[in-house]
């Protein structure tokens, strides 16, 4: 992984200046050793009964040097412990035991070698039985499931002020599910003082803890070229996708109404889904400071994220409430996630174009759009469920100018290479969004995935304001 690191610390530097308040990496691409392999084959045709299966219950073991959280910051991690115990249940393990060598080696894999475990990192009920025990702790007496190794790792940290915090499972000892995880919370870097959502924070540190996106799989999707067509030039992209994902990319191709979707398009280490693609999901590497909604793609990959027999599964109700609220994507077709987002708003003005909507190729600002947006003006997005409904105000995302060659997978972005002549002077030599929203003129809060919208009425559609 070493060749991709200097690559995101480029990147996250850049965000850390660009939208270090609106949406923020986890941070997980930081990792010393970004995936596990797994080795065993799975068996799709396993039956499991539910009482297989039990609510996840998290100890929390800290490090003896660790600084208790921030007040606030902490009361979001434990309401993230109680809702993901609701979410997820896990299934049994028949050796529910934290071993003392085993925690120490994974916590040097990720940490280094300072990270003896004494039993002052021990919840204070389990210190006693951590001396009785001689390093070996029986989840099942404390009516636990799964252990987070907490922890801040000051150098990773300082060389990454846009961290927030980053978590991995450590190696599963055979087929079974993961025992203990490590997290990193980089509570002393700036990024933290912008950031409100915590609660979404830490649940997509847990899905990453349990594996969601951080073990490989025996037979890893292979990456695809799309060719993408801008104003004059044609560009290939390189898409890659998330493993463990043939139910998910089933349930894609219904969110996105693309039949012909490949896969669940993910970031280069195929540890998040692609922001671009997926917006507002939880599990795209930012996490904004609006909703993220964790869909039943998620969910998908999270219950087909196992060796020989399932390890994981959601609470179907909650997932199908926060899905019904996830309107980024829905029915926005293969142009939107197969083509240039240059195809795609043409395609959409020619459209819609009678259909009186001020932004008819939403999410993007098309040329009058930024025509309107560049002279201070605002657009008008109206949406409704037929029963609720929201008039939002917005302006277009204009980039800085001059974008490095490789903060990106693709070259550098001009509006006037998407748009050509159609482009207001004024912003010709602009770009649009951040590298990993692909330079695209996003318009103004989905770029910034902000919560100055609010939430959208479930099942809502755009509408002539
Ligand atoms: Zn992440």
């Amino acid at each position: 992984m070493m060749p991709h690191r200097k690559h995101f610390i480029s990147l996250l530097i850049f965000i850390s200046f660009g939208i270090v308040a609106d949406g923020v990496p986890c941070g997980s691409k930081f990792m010393k050793v970004s995936k596990r392999s797994l080795a065993y084959d799975q068996d799709y045709g396993e039956d499991s009964s539910s009482s297989d299966f039990l609510p996840l219950e998290i100890m929390v073991l800290t490090s003896s040097r660790f600084d208790p959280l921030p007040y606030d910051t902490q009361a979001s991690f434990e309401d993230a412990l109680h809702h993901m115990s609701e979410l997820v249940s896990v299934r049994r393990h028949s050796k529910p035991y934290l071993l003392k060598n085993a925690i120490e080696k994974c916590a040097k894999d990720w940490m280094g070698s300072d990270s003896r475990l004494n039993r002052g990192h021990f919840a204070r009920d389990a210190r006693q039985y951590y001396d009785e025990y001689a390093g070996k702790i029986d989840l099942n007496e404390f009516g636990k499931n799964f252990a987070l190794f907490l922890y801040e790792d000051r150098d990773l940290c300082e060389k990454d002020p846009a961290m927030l915090a980053a978590a991995n499972p450590c190696q599963p000892e055979n087929a079974e599910r993961p025992l203990v995880a490590t997290l990193i919370v980089c509570s002393n870097n700036p990024v933290w003082s912008g950031f409100k959502n915590a609660f979404d924070l830490f649940r997509h540190e847990i899905l990453h803890a349990l594996g969601y996106g951080t073990f490989n799989a025996k037979q890893p999707a292979p990456p695809l070229h799309y060719p993408w067509k801008l104003s004059q030039e044609t560009q290939y992209w390189k898409a890659h996708f998330m493993d463990f994902a043939n139910r998910a990319t089933a349930y894609a191709k219904y969110h996105f109404d693309c039949p012909q979707l490949d896969g669940v398009e993910s970031d280069e280490d195929k540890i998040h889904l692609d922001e671009y693609i997926y917006g507002n999901e939880l599990m795209t590497p930012n996490v904004g400071n609006g909703q993220n909604y964790f869909t039943s793609i998620s969910a998908k990959i999270l219950e087909e994220t196992y060796t020989r027999k399932q390890w994981y599964q959601v609470n179907q109700q909650i997932v199908k409430e926060e899905t019904q609220l996830y309107w980024y994507g829905k029915k926005w077709g293969c142009t939107f996630a197969k083509k240039s987002c240059a195809e795609f708003i043409e395609e959409k003005t020619h459209y819609r174009s009678n259909n009186g909507l001020d932004i008819p190729a939403f999410p993007f600002c098309n040329a009058d759009n930024l025509d309107v947006a560049t002279d201070g003006r605002k657009l008008e997005l109206c949406v409704t469920n037929g029963t609720d409904s929201r008039i939002l105000r917005t302006g277009c995302y204009i980039g800085r100018r001059g974008y490095r060659y490789g903060e990106s997978r693709l070259p550098a972005t001009s509006l006037y290479d998407l748009f050509g002549d159609d482009i207001p002077a004024r912003a010709s030599q602009s770009t649009g969004a951040e590298p990993p929203r692909r330079y695209c003129p996003f318009v103004d809060f989905v770029a910034k995935e902000d919560d100055s919208v609010g939430e959208w009425p479930a099942n809502s559609k755009i509408v002539k304001c």
